[in-house]
């Protein structure tokens, strides 16, 4: 579903930084991956690459077999809007919207109608077991029910791949362990997802796991 072909990434600078140097990678369908590296070693540029919000300025980017780099700007973003979620490590969360307003937002430029857009929002918060919390607003949530929401808020579009930046950097352990339980239940219902992380014990969750390190994208060996 993601093919990188010698992608890479030069900030210009002055002076210029190689976020990311380039590399090769498929993603199949189905996969769990993480990507694993300490802070500034290009996590997030790989992902703005990957989820198709920055060109690389190197090499070719594929999604479902389109070359996203040949896309004018409305085309690519179109397409990312079909088929791609986002969950950031900040859940940037309207604070005076409910959970249900906020999940219904994300519908808004996805062409859904308006009369659907509830039902699809309230799917999508019993989705991710916030079904009992749609119209409590996101003060009044806890952390890790706050990360639901905009788990939420990323599924309801109905992408096939969902990419998420630090998902777990403002939860403690055993928050973050259940929203990386909610993340394989998601990816065993058929969702592609991608986590970046600085944190090893998220990255050994993934089927598959990566490494980065000043911009060099490899394999890592997971020891389970
Ligand atoms: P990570 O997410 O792993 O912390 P980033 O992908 O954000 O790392 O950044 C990788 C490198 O690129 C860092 O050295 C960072 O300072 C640099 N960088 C990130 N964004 C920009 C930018 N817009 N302009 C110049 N350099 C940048
Ligand atoms: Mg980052």
């Amino acid at each position: 579903m993601i093919a990188l072909h010698q992608t890479e990434l030069t900030y210009p600078g002055p002076p210029p930084v190689a976020a990311l140097r380039p590399c090769d990678l498929t993603v199949h369908r189905g996969d769990f991956v993480t990507v694993v590296g300490p802070s500034g070693s290009g996590k997030s540029t790989f992902l703005n690459i990957v989820g198709l919000l920055d060109a690389p300025t190197g090499g070719r980017c594929l999604l479902d077999g389109i070359d996203t780099g040949r896309l004018d700007d409305p085309t690519r973003s179109a397409l990312r809007g079909q088929r791609i979620g986002f969950v950031f490590q900040a859940f940037h969360l309207l604070p005076h919207r409910t959970a249900l307003e906020n999940v219904q937002l994300a519908l808004v430029y996805r062409r859904v109608p308006r009369r659907m857009r509830a039902d699809r929002a309230r799917d999508a918060l019993q989705r991710v077991g916030l079904g009992h919390r749609i119209h409590a607003f996101p003060t009044t949530l806890s952390g890790g029910e706050r990360q639901r929401v905009a788990i939420a808020r990323a599924l309801v579009g109905r992408p096939s791949l969902l990419l998420c930046d630090e998902p777990t950097g403002n939860l403690d352990t055993a928050t973050a362990a259940q929203v990386l339980d909610l993340l394989e239940e998601l990816n065993a219902g058929g969702v592609t997802v991608v986590v970046i992380t600085h944190d090893p014990e998220v990255a050994r969750r993934g089927t598959r796991s990566l490494r980065i390190r000043d911009g060099v994208l490899t394999d890592a060996v997971v020891t389970p």
